[in-house]
């Protein structure tokens, strides 16, 4: 899946979360923002292993050894929130950036190829499907 579709998904999702919370009653608040931009670059992190991709231009490609590995794993959502609490960035953003690699994750996991690394370190499988 290209990174303009991962881009609509995050965005879409952050908006639509957004959107019900002020239907529900909660305040459009600068948090609430926050979230629709965290959700829009947690769609894109996890192809940073991918050298040509959105962000992955911007990043070393020695850093990771193939595509939808460890960037493609619920381990990398964990990583996300802690380096997000680390630096103590705004709730919003982090829960954001979480959100939107899940996304992320969703739409890959329906091609294929699959996630075979989704429960990285645990258990990695191979789990390629065959085109029919
Ligand atoms: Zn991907």
């Amino acid at each position: 899946m290209d990174g303009k579709t991962h881009l609509a998904a995050g965005i879409i999702t952050g908006v639509g979360v957004v959107y019900l919370e002020n239907k529900l009653g909660f305040e459009i608040s600068p948090s609430n923002l926050l979230f629709i931009v965290g959700c829009a670059a947690g769609s894109l992190l996890p192809d940073i292993d991918i050298d040509n991709s959105m962000l992955g231009r911007f990043i070393p490609g020695w850093l990771f050894w193939e595509h939808r590995t460890v960037t493609h794993s619920i381990f990398f959502m964990v990583v996300l929130g802690l380096i997000g609490l680390l630096f103590k960035m705004d709730i919003g953003l982090i829960i954001g950036l979480v959100v939107g690699a899940a996304t992320h994750l969703i739409l890959d996991g329906i091609t294929p190829m699959g996630l075979p690394y989704l429960l990285f370190p645990f258990v990695v499988k191979k789990t390629y499907r065959k085109e029919p």
